[in-house]
């Protein structure tokens, strides 16, 4: 009864497109449960999901509808959605092998790999492939047994304009939504899976263009004179290394460990009797740590990316989001990991999450990363993961098995998640002589918790390291990212760490900003150093460590253990930390001044305090705009430091990391340095971990997980197309 009008209205133009319409939504949204991993979670994000299709493909194949000749009008709408479903296929076919969608810049370097892609593609096709062209064949097929009628009607222009009309709306509606559950979405993205998973691959598409687009202009109107300006800006700032420390550390292993959300104030606090940390106050007072009391974090937007930047490459952020999303698939980065290869080491990040997060699969490339082992090669049990990814005791432990491959000397840098808010924990992975405190504010107290976890993780690891040898061999460098609690949660955290709320101010604010920074080497003589300093300062001191020169390098940061250099850091927002000052904001002494050791406000200056903070206002700003100047304009494409080699992201593949390395070592034979060919076995066995999820999995620390071994098939197809370039 109800199928004649439905099929008479399939036979009429509207009807026509609407059929379309809807099996290309329904196409949709069965590839992205099918193919794509984009951590929908809650039955919102899955309704916002279902829906992003629908207004772009309105908008694409209601274009056919204007023409006015009948049969041009139904080719056309055919050909409009077989494009859309291309663009969908095509990004299908690239997840699968690089677990990313198809950027406009990849796409303009297609040529560069397209036949290296033709082959695989044949192996990365899937039975459920026929999705995508199943119903072009039906309609195709309706259309010749004239089931399907094509309408003869004309239809003139005040229809196909409300459909584009409707359609705009549509994608309106659905960027709202999308800000809803994901506030600063496209302002400040940080993943291009969340921008698929809210709005389709083909708003992304566009957005990618627009943002591409953007950024070219920007890079175009680069000119030699900012570059000449910058080079000497940083000739005239530039201080040089301690002849005491210099190449203190030379040829040591670096192991970078990137203690996520980690504030200073927790090292020696007691809660409820108990140290938080204990392991890590241990470790501040060795007999080989250099301790930094006031060391600042200089993250904006970009937060745990802004510090991995300032880390490696030198740069501050971008004022306006996150460097590593924004910039970082094109820029020319001259950062650590490639500045060391020339020094004969290998590198690589660990990191218990996606690789697309924070667009970090682009950037650790650009910067020159050996390795990158994300998500795909850690456990992925029910309980393995939490928050923001693997737990930290699983990743530490987990990890051996890739370290002990590596060739020494290594690089590499280790991201905790764990100690990220909400600060979550199981139940099973709380220390049960360990009680947190008890205040209104659940984020506060979840926040010793996991803080504490992070402790013994680092504990284990170390023990890990004592027993392997590597303690010797490696300089350690270990450092919170950023804060982890807020402005809005001190009040309540003042009488845990002996403030008082009543008095508590901007200064405080400032303070609680400090995060560790400390370095173990085993040529170092332990004490605590209480000179200020930031984030954007490690690259400068840990070079000088290893006896590596950074004259020719474009750094803004100043070698806190240079015996001229001035003490002050700038934040992302310009408020300026110095020995003497707290300067808030960028206002000098028009803004809010406090000193810094007693944090009573300067109410009057004297000439002397009017000059000290004019000066140091200027050097503040100075330091950020030519760093911006620098990034923005994608200067370093324009310069290559004395011997440095440019880093060729192409020559990457981080699907295949673990065959890298095993095919490395079995071609060096005896000369392979790496601490497996140095035992002559694997070492994971000296890994003692009380982690419950490993309790009857210890197989977990030596067996490498099914996807990265299925990974040498799709390894084995690319030699061989590389072999017939
Ligand atoms: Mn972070």
């Amino acid at each position: 009864m109800n199928k004649y009008p439905l099929h008479h209205f399939l036979n009429t133009r509207f009807g026509f497109f609407s059929l379309l319409l809807v099996t290309f939504s329904v196409k949709y949204v069965l590839v992205v449960y099918l193919d794509f991993n984009l951590g929908i979670s809650d039955p919102w994000q899955h309704i916002i999901m279902w829906t992003s299709p629908i207004g772009t493909a309105m908008l694409l194949i209601g274009l056919g509808l204007y023409l006015p000749k009948p049969i041009l009008s139904y080719i056309a709408m055919l050909i409009l959605d077989f494009v859309n479903t291309v663009l969908l296929f095509t990004n299908v076919i690239y997840y699968r092998q690089f677990s990313d969608f198809l950027t406009i810049k990849t796409m303009a370097n297609v040529g560069k790999v397209s036949q290296g892609l033709g082959k695989s593609t044949v192996a990365l096709l899937k039975p459920t492939d026929i999705i995508f062209v199943i119903d072009f064949i039906i309609i195709t097929l309706l259309l010749i047994i004239g089931k399907l009628k094509i309408d003869e009607a004309t239809v003139g222009l005040a229809r196909p304009t409300a459909v584009s009309s409707l359609a705009i709306f549509s994608i309106a509606l659905n960027l709202t939504l999308a800000e809803t559950s994901r506030p600063r979405l496209l302002r400040n993205t940080f993943d291009r899976s969340y921008v698929v998973k809210y709005t389709g691959i083909d708003t992304f598409t566009v957005y990618d263009a627009l943002k591409s687009l953007q950024s070219g202009q920007v890079t175009k109107n680069a000119s030699d004179s900012d570059l000449t300006n910058i080079i000497n800006y940083l000739n005239h700032n530039r201080v040089a290394a301690s002849p005491k420390y210099f190449g203190k550390e030379r040829n040591k292993n670096v192991i970078i460990i990137h203690l996520e959300s980690f504030q200073q104030f927790l090292l020696n606090l007691k809660v409820n009797g108990k140290p938080v940390t204990p392991f890590l106050n241990q470790l501040a007072q060795g007999n080989h740590t250099l301790a930094f009391s006031n060391f600042y974090h200089q993250v904006g937007l970009g937060r745990t990316s802004d510090a991995e930047n300032m880390l490696e490459s030198g740069t501050y952020g971008i004022p306006d989001g996150s460097l590593f999303t924004s910039l970082g698939s094109s820029n020319t980065f001259q950062a650590a990991p490639a500045i060391l290869r020339a020094s004969g080491y290998t590198s690589a990040v660990f990191h218990g999450n996606v690789g697309t997060f924070w667009n970090r699969n682009d950037v650790y490339k650009n910067m020159g990363y050996n390795y990158f082992f994300d998500q795909n090669y850690w456990s992925n049990g029910r309980h393995d993961s939490i928050g923001y990814g693997l737990k930290d005791k699983l990743l530490f432990a987990e990890s051996i098995k890739y370290l002990e491959q590596l060739q020494q000397p290594f690089y590499v840098k280790y991201i905790t998640v764990t100690n990220h808010i909400p600060f979550d924990m199981d139940n099973s992975d709380l220390d049960p002589n360990f009680k947190t405190t008890d205040t209104s504010d659940k984020t506060i107290n979840n926040y010793f918790q996991t803080a504490h976890y992070l402790d013994q993780a680092l504990r284990e690891f170390f023990a890990y390291l004592a027993k392997s040898g590597l303690l010797k061999t490696s300089l350690i460098v270990i450092y919170g990212d950023h804060y982890g609690l807020s402005n809005s949660e001190y009040q309540t955290l003042a009488p845990i760490i002996n403030e008082s709320a009543d008095t508590w101010n901007n200064y405080n604010n400032v303070q609680m900003q400090r995060v560790p920074f400390l370095i173990y080497g085993s040529q170092l003589s332990g004490h605590t150093e209480s000179q200020v300093g930031g984030e954007i300062d490690v690259l400068p001191t840990l070079l000088h460590l290893l006896g590596v020169d950074t004259k020719p390098y474009l750094q803004f940061g100043r070698d806190l253990l240079a015996p001229q250099r001035e003490h002050w850091v700038v934040f992302r927002n310009g408020t300026i930390v110095s020995q003497k000052y707290i300067i808030i904001g960028n206002k000098g002494i028009k803004g809010t001044v406090y000193k810094r050791d007693d944090g009573r406000q300067i109410l009057n200056f004297t000439p002397a305090e009017r000059r000290d903070i004019s000066q140091l206002a200027q050097k503040a700003s100075a330091a950020l705009k030519y760093s911006d100047l620098l990034n923005n304009k994608n200067l370093l494409r324009y310069y290559v430091p004395t011997g440095f080699t440019p880093v060729n992201p192409m020559q990457f593949d981080y699907l295949t990391n673990y065959q890298q390395m095993i095919a490395l070592r079995q071609k060096l034979g005896s000369a392979s340095t790496s601490i497996y060919s140095e035992h002559g076995a694997s070492t994971t066995g000296l890994y003692q971990s009380d982690a419950p999820e490993l309790v009857n999995r210890k197989d977990l620390l030596q067996n490498i997980p099914a996807a990265v071994r299925e990974n040498e098939s799709a390894k084995k197809a690319k030699s061989t197309t590389q072999q017939s370039h």
